[in-house]
């Protein structure tokens, strides 16, 4: 399966943008869902939490209060590598899995922290989305309803939009332009996939 990493930072636009090649019959694979489904009950990585950090992370319906281990890793850098060493060879895997089994002619990863957590070689090709940090800050605080002080320190926590850019082998501007112009940029970009996936195939 050819794989297209799609990675930006917060509010960038990477749902949106992963939306338009699912329109055009594209499979998505994301991240963030599958970190959600290896620690959902019944799983072995929920039981192996609830064992090294006690029942207290478990809500009263048996899921993982995410805010509790949110709270516990950030002050804790041991705990939150032995959540690392858990979690991350699993939604590794999983993603893998996942893409593996996509039927379109390839396959959108979305992966937030790909250059972070240094998943690039997960991919074929890595397509940034990109929109400068004040467009970022802004698109979050609408959508989210929080500060421009909440927005900013989750941006500083993540990889820079230079580090981003270099990692990248495609950049979609979400910014400039208007909505006619991003969609003919998504557009091309979905011909240049298609093909690549065709050459690999052959
Ligand atoms: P996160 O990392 O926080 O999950 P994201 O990168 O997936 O964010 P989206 O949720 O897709 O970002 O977009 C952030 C906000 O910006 C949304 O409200 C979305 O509707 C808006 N948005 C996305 N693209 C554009 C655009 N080209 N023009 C204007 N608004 C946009």
């Amino acid at each position: 399966m050819y794989v297209v990493a799609i990675t930006g930072g917060i509010g960038s636009g990477k749902t949106t943008v992963a939306n338009r090649f699912a329109a055009l019959g594209i499979d998505v694979v994301d991240a963030d869902i599958i970190a959600r489904e290896v620690v959902e009950p019944g799983t072995p990585a929920l039981a192996a939490i609830a064992a090294h950090f006690g029942q207290d992370l478990l809500s009263p319906d048996g899921r993982l209060d995410r805010r509790r281990l949110r709270e516990l890793i950030f002050s804790n850098p041991a705990a939150k590598s032995w959540l690392n060493a858990l979690l991350h060879p699993l939604i590794r895997s999983e993603m893998q899995r996942q893409c593996a089994a996509a039927s379109s002619p390839y396959c959108l990863l979305v992966v937030p922290l790909l250059v972070e957590n240094r998943l690039t070689g997960l991919a074929n090709r890595v397509l940034v989305i990109d929109v400068d940090e004040a467009t970022q800050i802004e698109r979050t605080c609408r959508r989210d309803g929080v500060s421009r002080e909440q927005a900013q320190a989750i941006l500083a926590s993540q990889a820079s939009r230079a580090e981003r850019l270099a990692m990248a082998d495609d950049v979609l501007d979400n910014q400039s332009g208007t909505s006619e112009t991003i969609t003919a940029r998504i557009l091309a970009l979905h011909q240049t996939y298609l093909a690549f996936a065709s050459q690999q195939a052959s």
